[in-house]
């Protein structure tokens, strides 16, 4: 099941939060362990691209276990492969307690989502995929989604 279907650089617009889940679920169906940096201002559908994310891996009840973590620092939900959801708005420094933890977790054998991801770029793994969401006109999110450095994905269909 190891894959090395290319992953092209993907620029994309959706026009509803259902759109937006729908992506992350179908980049979710692909993910091996990794990290998933997330940028993107306030309500610009981070949170919603992660429950996608969640769907994908075989959460079936992902919108409520995966509702926004802005007030809580990291959740993990098992699934095919563990989430580990964290959100970095909170935090306005990143101490050395919070920098050593990141970097541990940033390790783990689980996909591990970061909002505000570009926060902690200083710490992040050089190989992650990088997703950037930002707003449009009306409810429509433009949505850029590439790999940095080398990341590896199932297969497609599998
Ligand atoms: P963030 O985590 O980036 O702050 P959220 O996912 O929590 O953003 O919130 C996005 C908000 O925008 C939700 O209220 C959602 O209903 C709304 N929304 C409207 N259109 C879209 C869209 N195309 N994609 C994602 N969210 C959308
Ligand atoms: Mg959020």
């Amino acid at each position: 099941m190891a894959n090395t279907d290319p992953f092209p650089p993907l620029r994309t617009t959706t026009s509803s939060p259902d759109e937006t889940s729908a992506l992350g679920a179908a980049i979710g169906r692909r993910l091996l362990p990794g990290v998933i940096v997330l940028e993107g201002e306030l309500g610009a559908g981070k949170t919603t691209f992660v429950k996608g994310i969640a769907r994908g891996l075989g959460f079936a009840s992902a919108a409520r276990e995966t509702g926004s973590p802005t007030f809580v620092l990291a959740r993990e939900y098992p699934g095919r492969l563990r989430l580990i959801h964290i959100d970095l708005y909170r935090l306005e420094s990143i101490g050395p307690e919070t920098a050593d933890w990141l970097e541990e977790t940033f390790e783990q054998d689980a996909v591990v989502a970061v909002e505000w991801g570009e926060r902690a770029r200083a710490l992040l793994p050089r190989n992650h995929l990088w997703i950037r969401l930002s707003h449009a006109e009306g409810d429509q999110r433009l949505i850029e989604c590439r790999t940095q450095g080398s990341v590896a994905f199932k297969e497609s269909g599998r």
